[in-house]
C-alpha cells in the first residue's frame, strides 16, 4: 500500500501517509501537529510521502505518518480543551480504550490517534520507532527529547541534535513517554520556533535521516542524506551533545507569568539572572538559581511550563555522542 498526503489545503487527515514496498523490516511512525500551532511537521510529512511517491525509492519496512490534533490545527492553536500531549497516562489511555474520558475534543483526537497507532503496531515489524515532531514558541536550534535509552540515543545520535534527558520526570503523559513504556524507540524533535521557514527543513530532514538510520532506506536510494544531515548539523554544531533537564518552572492557574524578552531554546544563563517574572500581578521576579542551559521559554499564552533549566551532560559516552561535537 501506498497512499500518500495531501496539499495542506482544507482540513487534514488522520493518516498523512502510509508507504510500504512489500518488504519486511522496521516500522517507522512520524507525528506531527500534536500541538496545533506546530504545523511545520505535518507539512514535512506530506512534503516526503510525496517524494517517496514521486522516486519509488525502494523502502524495507513501512513509513506510517499521522496528524496529531486535527481540530486545533485547524485553529491554529495549541490545544482546543486540554493539552493533547499530557493525556498519554496509563489512566487516559485505559479511559481512552473504555470509552470514559471526559467529553473533550482532546479525548476525540486520542481515541482517534490511539486507535490508529495500535494497528499499525499489531502486525509484527523488526521494531518500531515513533519520532513526534514539535516545535517550540520560542526561538532556537533543534534538540531531541527522550528517555536516557541505548536505542532512543542511537537515533538522536544520527540526527545530530542535542539529547535533552531526564524531562520525563517533569512533564508526564506525552506521547512520546507512552510510546516509550511500550519498550519501542521514541524520541520527540523540537524543530526550532513555530514561524521559522527553517524549522519545516530541520523536520523533513529528520524525517530522512531517520528513514535511513533505522534502515528503512539505504544510502545509495538516491535520496542526499548527507546534505540532510549537514542541514540539522549546522544549527547544533556548537552545543553540547547531551543537557540533563533539572528544574522545571511550572504556572498555577492565576499566575501572571511573563518570559522575560529575547530568550531562547539552548541558551546558557547565568545563576541570579532574571528569567522570568511571575505572581498574581506578574510583580514576582525569577532568577536562575544556578549557571545552566534554559529550555522551552513560554512565549504564548497556552501551556503551564514556564521554562526549564539544565546542565550540560558531562558525560559523552552516556549521550552516545561523538566527543568532538561538544562545546
Ligand atoms: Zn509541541
Amino acid at each position: 500500500m501506498d497512499r500518500a498526503g495531501g496539499n495542506g489545503a482544507g482540513r487534514r487527515k488522520r493518516l498523512l501517509g502510509d508507504c510500504s514496498r512489500g518488504v519486511r523490516g522496521p516500522l517507522l511512525i512520524v507525528t506531527g501537529g500534536v500541538h496545533g500551532n506546530e504545523p511545520s511537521g505535518v507539512e514535512a510529512l506530506e512534503r516526503v510521502f510525496a517524494e517517496l511517491e514521486r522516486t519509488r525509492a525502494p523502502l524495507r519496512g513501512r513509513f506510517v505518518g499521522l496528524c496529531g490534533n486535527l481540530a486545533s490545527l485547524e485553529r491554529g492553536a495549541r490545544y482546543v480543551d486540554e493539552d493533547l500531549n499530557r493525556l498519554w497516562t496509563t489512566e487516559r489511555v485505559d479511559a481512552s480504550r473504555g470509552g470514559t474520558a471526559p467529553a473533550t475534543s482532546e479525548s476525540h483526537e486520542q481515541s482517534e490517534l490511539l486507535e490508529a497507532l495500535e494497528a499499525v503496531l499489531e502486525p509484527a515489524h523488526e521494531g518500531a520507532a515513533l519520532l513526534d515532531l514539535h516545535s517550540t514558541s520560542g526561538a532556537g536550534p533543534p534538540f531531541a527529547i527522550l528517555s536516557d535509552r541505548p536505542d532512543n540515543r542511537r537515533l538522536v545520535e544520527a540526527l545530530h541534535v542535542p539529547a535533552v534527558l531526564g524531562l520525563h520526570r517533569d512533564v508526564r503523559g506525552t506521547l512520546n513517554e507512552w510510546f516509550d513504556s511500550l519498550g519501542h524507540t521514541s524520541v520527540v524533535l523540537e524543530g526550532g520556533q513555530n514561524a521559522d521557514v527553517a524549522t519545516r527543513a530541520r523536520h523533513e530532514s529528520a524525517i530522512w535521516v531517520a528513514l535511513a538510520s533505522l534502515g528503512l532506506l539505504e544510502e545509495d536510494c538516491g535520496v542526499d542524506f548527507d546534505a540532510h544531515r549537514a542541514l540539522l548539523e549546522a544549527s547544533t554544531a556548537h552545543l553540547p551533545g547531551a543537557i540533563d533537564v533539572c528544574l522545571r518552572w511550572g504556572i498555577d492557574p492565576g499566575e501572571r507569568f511573563r518570559m522575560e524578552p529575547g530568550y531562547a531554546n539552548l541558551q546558557r544563563v547565568q545563576r541570579g539572572e532574571l528569567l522570568a517574572r511571575t505572581g498574581r500581578f506578574g510583580e514576582i521576579p525569577i532568577r536562575s538559581p544556578f549557571d545552566g542551559m534554559l529550555l522551552m521559554p513560554l512565549y504564548q499564552e497556552q501551556g503551564n511550563d514556564g521554562f526549564f533549566l539544565g546542565l550540560v551532560n558531562a558525560s559523552p559516552a552516556r549521550a552516545g555522542h561523538d566527543p568532538r561535537r561538544r562545546s
